[in-house]
């Protein structure tokens, strides 16, 4: 049947776009933006491509399916009565993927927020923006802590340096004109 087979393809190309940009993501980008805060998306260099990228905050979001990346105790992450053991073994193969991304991720410094999908569902929505908003903004405040604490170490060693120069170059005089 052509019209099946078309409707069959049309269906396949709707779905590679919806898998570029997915609404729940959307919907919480958009909420983001509201709120003020400036990302990226699906930045391909950073490891797993994070949905959302926060360079000013050094935050990472992903958004998880509920059923592929496994939301453990979450009615949407079911595993089929059939071929069990595969989708059992997809699933935790999918879950060692993302811890794996995660901590390497923060090895370089990120901090890694993970939104369910199920999180952005219309009753629970709200909870999870203030969620995530205060998280983001908690890492923007650890970041810029760990920047400040930085700089201050770097000043102090300057002058820590500064000081000793200044001795050294005080007690060479001195040597100097005790040998006059
Ligand atoms: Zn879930």
């Amino acid at each position: 049947m052509p019209d099946n087979l078309s409707y069959e393809q049309r269906h396949k190309a709707m779905a590679a776009i919806h898998s570029i940009s997915t609404r729940p993501e959307l919907k919480l980008r958009l909420a983001l933006w509201h709120r003020g805060f400036r990302y990226r998306v699906n930045v391909k260099l950073l490891l797993g491509t994070p949905d959302i990228v926060l360079p000013k905050y050094h935050t990472v979001i992903f958004i998880h399916g509920c059923f592929w990346h496994g939301h453990n105790g979450c009615k949407y992450y079911t595993i089929p009565k059939t071929n069990t053991v595969f989708w059992t073994a997809k699933v935790a193969r999918n879950q060692e993927r993302d811890q794996k991304v995660w901590r390497e991720l923060e090895a370089m410094g990120w901090s890694v927020i993970i939104v369910w999908e199920c999180e952005l569902k219309k009753t629970v929505f709200d909870n999870t923006i203030e969620r995530v908003v205060s998280r983001i903004k908690l890492n923007g405040e650890k970041h810029q802590a760990e920047k400040e604490g930085r700089r201050a170490a770097r000043k102090e060693y300057l002058s820590n340096r500064k000081a000793q120069k200044k001795r050294e170059a005080a007690s060479l005089k001195e040597a100097k004109s005790f040998l006059n």
